[in-house]
């Protein structure tokens, strides 16, 4: 009975993972139990290690297991300039492109008023004492090209102008509606290099 119990345990526990329906997580749960206990040993302690030791660079806010990430503490970086972007996938994006050398902002999100997500959840009020450091020149917005990125971007470019901020949004090569980490990589690139 216990046993039933915790498959039924494991199953509930995949289906938080996003795009994963009760079927997908039954299926992943058959298969580690019956093919990969090892794996599932595995992808235990990993978890667990992430939980423990994984949490938000107190500067710029992406995941790291420091208290400042590697990035942000980078000599080599160009602290007058900082990217918004609104998650660690999208500031990956950017940085296979190579063509950004300097300092970000992850948002962890992007407004979204009917999900409860407002300018708080986003940490619009961190952002505004980062990007005020006296040594930021340029705030580039990096949200992705979709209604919620787009009106992101149009409330933090107002709160950050306000504060007289010079303030760029990314080109328009980048196609409308689209994710960023799911763009190629010479065309945020262009984007970058295009930006107003
Ligand atoms: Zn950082």
């Amino acid at each position: 009975m216990s046993s039933t119990n915790a498959l039924e345990v494991l199953i509930q526990a995949l289906r938080r993972l996003p795009g994963v329906g009760v079927k997908s997580a039954q299926r992943m749960a058959f298969h580690l139990m019956q093919h990969d206990r090892a794996g599932a040993e595995a992808l235990s302690v990993a978890l667990h290690d992430a939980v423990q030791n994984v949490h938000h660079c107190a500067r710029c806010h992406t995941f790291t297991e420091d208290d400042i990430c590697s990035t942000c503490l980078n000599p080599e970086r160009d602290a007058s300039r900082l990217c918004v972007v609104e998650s660690p996938a999208d500031q990956s994006a950017l940085e296979r492109t190579g063509a950004f050398k300097g300092l970000y902002f992850v948002l962890m999100g992007r407004l979204s008023p009917l999900d409860g997500i407002g300018p708080k959840e986003i940490g619009l009020h961190k952002l505004m004492e980062r990007a005020s450091d006296g040594v930021v020149q340029e705030v580039i917005l990096a949200t992705n090209f979709n209604a919620e990125g787009e009106a992101t971007a149009h409330v933090l470019s107002e709160a950050l102008k306000s504060r007289g901020l010079h303030v760029t949004r990314l080109a328009r090569g980048v196609p409308v509606g689209s994710e960023l980490e799911y763009v190629d990589l010479g065309t945020i690139a262009h984007a970058l290099v295009d930006r107003r």
